[in-house]
């Protein structure tokens, strides 16, 4: 009987390995329009609150500060986001966390989650999951529409101003252009 039960919920719990980046994209696109949001510099936090979500910053111990940007607790719906990170990574952060709060609610229960470290690396090969969260933040931090607008007038430098970002972030969101 558990195994029946516990077999429902393989699906998303699985370490899959393609990422479905069209769907991330999708799901950043279809909040930015729920909350009609045109225009950059997006906060990631009041969507976050808007979904229900508490965004909370947190003092962790050196040894976990220096590993962690934060994380998300599914249970209690709360983001818990590491107060010596700078304010670019904390909004990247809490778009990540996001993403897995909308497409990963699943998983994001499932023994397999793991925290958002700071390098951005996991040890070998990213879960697609973790690939799926970070297209998301990077589609809804850095809408190419908005950015489309702007790319030929402004540096990168600029950019990243103007949409809160990293500068590789609007690399990245520039490469596919
Ligand atoms: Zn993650």
């Amino acid at each position: 009987m558990s195994e029946t039960i516990s077999r429902e919920y393989v699906g998303d719990h699985e370490e899959r390995l393609t990422a479905d980046y069209k769907k991330a994209e999708h799901e950043a696109k279809t909040l930015l329009e729920k909350y009609n949001i045109t225009k950059a510099p997006i906060d990631p936090e009041s969507l976050a609150e808007a979904e229900g979500l508490d965004v909370v910053y947190s003092k962790f111990k050196p040894e976990i500060s220096k590993k962690i940007s934060g994380y998300i607790d599914i249970k209690q719906k709360k983001i818990v986001i590491n107060k010596d990170i700078s304010p670019n990574r904390m909004g990247f952060t809490i778009a990540h966390e996001l993403a897995h709060y909308l497409l990963h609610r699943t998983w994001a229960l499932s023994n397999h989650y793991k925290v958002m470290p700071r390098s951005n690396t996991y040890g070998g090969r990213k879960p697609a999951q973790e690939q799926e969260a970070d297209a998301f933040a990077s589609h809804l931090l850095v809408p190419r529409d908005i950015l489309k607008l702007y790319k030929n007038y402004a540096s990168n430098q600029e950019l990243a101003r103007m949409f809160a970002v990293s500068e590789d972030v609007i690399m990245h969101a520039s490469k596919w252009l």
